[in-house]
């Protein structure tokens, strides 16, 4: 009988690729392992044609403790961590935890690397995928999708950072999400994205302390397929509630909806993000009307020269 996975577990790890390298910047190893999974033993369709990993390459993969007790074994002590994005690790800390271990024990130094090629190069305030940041700096990658490969065009793309400045600025801590098990959590399957935000009961909920009725603010978008919001209840209770959207294999989605215990960290995130999303709309209305007026200057400009 299959396994009934924990509805918060969004998917499980089934590759770990790393490279290792010194303060120096030299590469000194690299690391790639498969994993067997427990609960998914299906492949995803996408995962499977992304990735290239064939069900009998996971099916001969390590147990997943075992993967990460060698992964750790591997970094040594005193390491600092760097991940593209906040979802690996988020993953990560689902996946450990489901196994009973807890996650505070693991990555006690990490750092988000896509955060700090926005503050560094981007300036735009979004995230970006790793294909496009290798792109910007004017570097070949390796083809994408393959834990190793990532993790080795992450590196390439760590040479045009100054790391050190970068950590010593670092806001938003990852830590800021990992806010343990959620207090509510579901999964379900839209026919579109459309369809997806228009659902206006994902914006509410009983309150899980006193059962009121609990009205989250607008989704703010925090990157690719992620949305987040902050509510609060009339009891005083604050709610921080993340929705997390993926493909299926008909363009249908689905949303993994789970929602947490809320801080005065998380609102001010939530409203940073939110804020972000407006310059966002607003540059891209700018941009809209400078075309349109730079076409009508073309139009009079031919006019004048007749
Ligand atoms: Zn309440």
């Amino acid at each position: 009988m299959q396994k009934r996975h924990p509805v918060y577990l969004e998917g499980e790890i089934i590759e770990i690729g790393a490279v290792k390298f010194s303060p120096g910047g030299e590469m000194i190893d690299t690391l790639k392992l498969f994993i067997a999974p427990k609960y998914y033993k299906k492949m995803n369709w996408n995962v499977a044609r992304l990735t290239g990993i064939t069900e009998s390459d996971i099916r001969g993969g390590l147990p997943f403790l075992t993967a990460v007790d060698r992964f750790m074994e591997w970094s040594g002590a005193e390491t600092i961590f760097l991940t593209w994005s906040n979802n690996d690790l988020r993953l990560m800390r689902q996946n450990l935890r489901v196994y009973g271990r807890d996650p505070k024990e693991y990555f006690e130094h990490i750092f988000d690397l896509q955060q700090m090629f926005d503050n560094q190069i981007l300036h735009e305030g979004r995230s970006c995928g790793l294909t496009e940041a290798l792109q910007m700096v004017g570097e070949e990658g390796m083809e994408a999708h393959d834990a190793l490969h990532d993790a080795v065009n992450t590196f390439t793309v760590c040479k045009h950072l100054d790391l050190i400045k970068g950590m010593k600025e670092y806001h938003n801590s990852i830590d800021a999400f990992d806010d343990g098990e959620p207090l509510k959590a579901f999964s379900r399957v839209y026919a579109s994205m459309f369809d997806v935000l228009h659902d206006k009961s994902l914006l509410v909920m009983a309150c899980p302390s006193c059962g009121k009725r609990v009205q989250f603010e607008r989704w703010a978008s925090q990157g690719k397929g992620k949305k987040i919001s902050v509510g609060s209840c009339a009891c005083g209770k604050e709610y921080f509630v993340r929705m997390r959207t993926a493909n299926g294999a008909s363009g249908d989605k689905r949303v993994f909806w789970s929602v947490f215990p809320g801080n005065d960290e998380l609102r001010a995130y939530y409203l940073d993000r939110l804020e972000k999303q407006m310059e966002r709309f607003e540059k891209r209305q700018t941009r809209i009307r400078e075309k349109d007026a730079a076409l009508e200057c073309a139009d009079d400009a031919t006019v004048e020269t007749e």
